[in-house]
């Protein structure tokens, strides 16, 4: 089963999330779990959930992925920053757990020139703060472009951040096509060994998703900005490979492109299109 979504607006609730993606021909969706740049997440709705579950399994959606705000940095210089990132993703986890077993994704941070290793002890402590062994949601690391001072555009951080949490069986990564094109990792090119390299140095077992997305920079500019499916420079060639990788055909791919709905509903059409089955 082709598992497919996009990033959709959490504001009207989880109901109205599954039914909008699967308006668009999408079995699943991700969404931010507060507002991007922070702020108070919206009190749990008992009953939304409920009918959402329902509405999942009637009509077989794949694993969800929430999405951390963006302003959460894990390894900030800032004491505060930090216990904001710490007190957010705990607060998240724990709604998560509202709707158990699916897949929470975040940007692993930036160390803001206290340097790559200082970055990853940092995450690794806010993690390991963080996890229980009840957790049902898999946390996922999002591999980044390597933009100022971005932890995460190579795998060997991810790798070194999992290796120092304890409770790893909780964490998962999620590959963001635009993140590894623009961080040097070659998915045009070169699929196959980008995916030989992340099973070396991480283990495919890790992966539990991906974000779909063009590029509107070139091959190693870390620069990360997205762009529309086959408008950008990683190209519907690519992404026709993307999606057909036996690692990765399984997957649940997420499209966060320059998009309205409607733009989404015309790219997982195309996609569908690609997908075989
Ligand atoms: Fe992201
Ligand atoms: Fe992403
Ligand atoms: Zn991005």
């Amino acid at each position: 089963m082709f598992k497919i979504g996009c990033h959709l607006s959490a504001s009207k609730g989880f109901t109205h999330m599954g039914k909008e993606a699967k308006s668009i021909g999408a079995n699943t969706f991700q969404f931010f779990t507060r507002n991007p740049r922070g702020g108070k997440a919206k009190p749990i709705d008992e009953a939304d959930i409920k009918s959402f579950l329902e509405f999942a399994k009637e009509n077989n959606f794949a694993k969800i992925l929430a999405h951390a705000p963006y302003t959460l940095n894990a390894c900030s210089a800032d004491a505060g920053i930090r216990e904001f990132a710490y007190n957010t993703m705990k607060d998240d986890l724990m709604r998560m757990e509202h709707v158990p077993g699916n897949l929470y994704n975040f940007h692993p941070g930036s160390h803001v020139g206290q340097g790559i290793e200082k970055g990853i002890e940092l995450i690794a402590e806010m993690l390991n703060n963080i996890l229980t062994p009840d957790l049902t949601t898999t946390v996922l690391l999002e591999t980044m472009a390597g933009k100022g001072s971005e932890v995460g555009s190579k795998f060997e951080e991810l790798k070194a951040i999992i290796d120092r949490v304890e409770l790893s069986d909780k964490l998962g990564v999620c590959l963001d096509t635009c993140h590894v094109n623009d961080g040097g990792y070659d998915v045009v090119g070169n699929l196959d060994g980008v995916l030989e390299e992340f099973d070396k140095v991480i283990g495919i077992k890790r992966l539990c998703a991906i974000h779909i997305n063009d590029s509107k920079n070139p091959f190693a500019s870390h620069k990360d900005r997205h762009e529309k499916i086959g408008d950008g420079s990683i190209g519907l060639d690519a992404f026709e490979r993307i999606i057909n990788h036996p690692q990765l055909k399984d997957l649940p791919f997420f499209l966060e492109t320059p998009n309205e709905l409607d733009g989404y509903a015309k790219e997982i059409e195309l996609l569908k299109s690609l997908y075989k089955n």
